[in-house]
This record gives structure tokens, C-alpha cells and sequence, in this order.
């Protein structure tokens, strides 16, 4: 399995470390137009590879180096400073898209290659892709709110004393700050939260729940205003996608997608099957009225910002 990384930054590389260590890939290969960054990375990298998984990993000087490539993830293009939303790099990380495209277009088999994207604002990014590559939309997944997934069920199980791994909640929407929680469909273990909540004694009462959407909306925000950027938490939504792809899981991941055509045409984040086809099939949650409305404005929002790319 050879993996290509476009974008060599401090996402890149984490994605790169945290691919490496999933030893189900062989070669992993990174491009970035700051070539000097790239060598140093892939440096770097293979001398941790000699510590665990014998991975080959080297950075290439143009994109024919990335042919034979089964899974390409885009990590390029400028990350938010403090007080910028992902929005703000907008028309920036379009051309960052626009010009990648072809080039991967070139140098894989199209039918058959998958893309994950990371750059930011990640749902236009995923619909200004498929709309340069006409790739077939299951195809090109975004990362979405994957990682918005994972810092609610963080925090929400921390809050009611269990392991994250018996909490099973989603954010939807855009993977930014119009992002809802669909709070009616959590569930601990087997077990919906208000009565895992009735049967533990636990109260959570709307402040909380408040709080709690809080948290996970600012979490970039605040992590970027502590270390600059995040990088930790975005690489194991990654290695744990392509993880999901490669072994064929069909686990269900609130990746980003591209759905409908022409005006209609959006990509936003809802439960989705993933597999070796990559969005094997789309789930309609059951949302109450207010989080149907905020679904439905999130998918406005993106289509706007998308209309808005110069
Ligand atoms: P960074 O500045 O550290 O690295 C970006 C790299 O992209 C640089 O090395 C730059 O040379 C390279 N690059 C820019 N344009 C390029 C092009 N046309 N071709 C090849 N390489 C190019 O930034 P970062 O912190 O690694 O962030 C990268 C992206 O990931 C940003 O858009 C950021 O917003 C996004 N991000 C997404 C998530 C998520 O959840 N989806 C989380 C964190 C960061």
C-alpha cells in the first residue's frame, strides 16, 4: 500500500507519523513545493521508521513520484493564525486545490484512487476538488467533523466518568463554526445518554450540554491560541480513516462528502459506511426540528462559501 502525503507542514508530517504507525502501509511518500521541508521531513521520518514498522519513506521532488499512490491525503495550504476562522483562508487554500488537482489527476489512476482532504475550510475544499477532478464524489472524503466527533466524545465522557470508547455521538454539518450536535442520537453503550444519565444518578442539565458545544466548537481555537496550530488530534482522524479504507471496516464516520449536483451540490459531514470504495452509503440521522434547521443552514453556509471562491 503506498500513501502519498501533498503538504508537508505540521499536519503533513504528524499524518505522516501517524500513518507510519498503523503498519498497514508500505510506502509513504511526501510532496511539498517547499522542497527543503519535504527532504527534511522524510529524513526525519525514516529515522523513526528504523524504531517500529519498516516503512519506506522519502519525499519527492514532483509529482510523478507520487504514481502508484492507492490513498492520497492533502494537507497543503495555510493554516488559521490566531483570531482567523477556517473561512478566512478561503480563497487561498482554493488555489492550493486548484493546483494540486491536476497534477494528482496526472499521475494516478483516477478510477481508482482515493482522496482525503484536510485543508481548510474542508467541506468547500472537498466540493472544489470533485468539481475540478469529476471524480466520483465516494471517492474524495474529507476529514470533516471526524475530529469534532472524537473531541465530543472526548469531553462528554470525561463529564459523565466513562471511557470515550463507550461514547457514540456526532457532530454534523460543516467542520467549522456551524457545526451542530446531533445530542438526540448519543448513546453510552447501549444505552441512550438521558437514561445512561437517569440510571447513574448523573445530571445534565442544559448548561452543561451548553458548555460541553462550547467546548468542542472553540476547541481549535484555543488549542491554536496555546501551540500555534493543531496537529495531534487531525493526524489520528486520518491514520484512523485510512486505517478504515485499507481494511475494508465499514465503520460508520461523520466524513464529508459530495452530494446533489449543480446549485444543489454540497459536501457536509453526516454518519457515513466507510470502506475500501470509500462512502459506501450516507445515513439520515433522526434530528429534532432545531437540528434539522441548523443542518440545513450549516449546508447553506458551505455552499455560500464555496460560490464566494474567486
Ligand atoms: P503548515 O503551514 O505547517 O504547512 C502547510 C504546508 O503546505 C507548507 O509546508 C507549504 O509549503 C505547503 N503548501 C502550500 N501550498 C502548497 C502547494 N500548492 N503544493 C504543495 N505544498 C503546498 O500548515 P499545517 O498546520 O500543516 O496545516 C495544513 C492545512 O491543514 C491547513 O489548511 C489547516 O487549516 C488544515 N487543518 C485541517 C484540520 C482538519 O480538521 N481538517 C486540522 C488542522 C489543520
Amino acid at each position: 500500500m503506498k500513501i502519498a502525503i501533498i503538504g508537508a507542514g505540521s499536519v503533513g508530517s504528524a499524518v505522516a507519523t501517524a500513518v507510519k504507525n498503523t503498519g498497514f502501509v508500505h510506502e509513504i511518500v511526501l510532496f511539498d513545493r517547499d522542497g527543503v521541508r519535504a527532504r527534511a521531513a522524510a529524513e526525519d521520518l525514516g529515522h523513526a521508521a528504523s524504531f517500529g514498522f519498516d516503512v519506506k519513506i522519502t519525499a519527492v521532488s514532483n509529482y510523478r513520484g507520487i504514481r502508484g499512490s492507492d490513498i492520497v491525503i492533502i494537507a497543503a495550504g495555510a493554516n488559521q493564525r490566531v483570531g482567523e476562522t477556517r473561512t478566512d483562508l478561503l480563497n487561498k487554500n482554493a488555489a492550493v486545490i486548484q493546483d494540486i488537482m491536476p497534477r494528482i489527476m496526472a499521475n494516478t489512476d483516477v478510477k481508482k484512487v482515493k482522496i482525503i482532504i484536510v485543508t481548510n475550510p474542508l467541506d468547500v475544499m472537498v466540493m472544489l476538488a470533485h468539481q475540478i477532478s469529476h471524480m466520483p464524489p465516494e471517492h474524495i472524503i474529507g476529514t470533516g467533523t471526524m475530529l469534532d466527533s472524537g473531541r465530543l466524545r472526548t469531553i462528554l465522557a470525561r463529564q459523565i466518568g466513562v471511557s470515550t470508547q463507550s461514547v457514540n455521538a456526532y457532530v454534523l454539518g460543516e467542520h467549522g463554526d456551524s457545526s451542530i450536535i446531533d445530542w438526540s442520537s448519543i448513546t453510552v453503550g447501549a444505552l441512550g445518554l438521558d437514561d445512561f444519565c437517569r440510571q447513574m444518578k448523573i445530571s445534565l442539565p442544559q448548561t452543561t450540554r451548553n458548555t460541553i458545544t462550547h467546548r468542542v466548537h472553540n476547541a481549535a481555537y484555543e488549542i491554536i491560541r496555546g501551540r500555534g496550530a493543531t496537529w495531534d488530534g487531525i493526524s489520528a482522524a486520518v491514520a484512523d480513516l485510512l486505517r478504515c479504507i485499507i481494511n475494508d471496516e465499514r465503520r460508520i464516520l461523520t466524513v464529508s462528502c459530495v452530494s446533489g449536483r449543480g446549485t444543489d451540490m454540497v459536501a457536509m459531514s453526516l454518519p457515513r459506511i466507510v470502506g475500501a470504495d470509500g462512502v459506501i452509503a450516507t445515513l439520515r440521522p433522526k434530528l429534532n426540528a432545531t437540528e434539522s434547521g441548523a443542518l440545513r443552514r450549516s449546508g447553506k453556509i458551505i455552499r455560500k462559501n464555496f460560490d464566494a471562491i474567486k
